[in-house]
């Protein structure tokens, strides 16, 4: 979420806070607005979320910590769930390369000393196609 997005104080519909200020402002929020605060619901799926109990079926339609809404096919959400998968093999072939060059990296020519060490390396391998 945008930290600078301002959201509506659900304490307070004339207060308007920005979404990295918006835990501190309710805690703070709260204190002055008791009887509000009666009247809240908690987010099931964000114990932070506070919302007027009338507004909790449209929060959690599309609160961030929704499971299904985060499953929803949206472009950006869909690339970054492609990103892992992309992503993985080349920090793998790093590590192996790493842990290999690691003990030895100052003796390249160690090739030998290498498969005396199979520290688990084969199967790191098969890890990336
Ligand atoms: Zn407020
Ligand atoms: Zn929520």
């Amino acid at each position: 979420m945008d930290p600078e997005r301002l959201l509506q104080c659900p304490y307070d519909k004339t207060h308007q806070i920005r979404a990295c200020r918006f835990p501190y402002h309710l805690v703070k929020c709260r204190e002055n607005n008791r009887k509000a605060a009666a009247e809240l619901a908690t987010c099931p799926y964000n114990a932070r979320h506070k919302v007027p109990k009338r507004e909790l079926q449209l929060h959690v339609a599309t609160c961030s910590n929704n499971p299904a809404e985060t499953e929803a096919p949206f472009p950006p959400k869909t690339e970054l769930k492609e990103m892992p998968g992309a992503w993985q093999c080349p920090p793998c072939q790093e590590d192996w390369e790493a842990d290999a060059d690691g003990p030895g990296a100052a003796a390249p020519f160690h090739l030998g000393s290498r498969e005396n060490h199979p520290v688990g390396t084969p199967q790191r391998f098969s890890k990336c196609p």
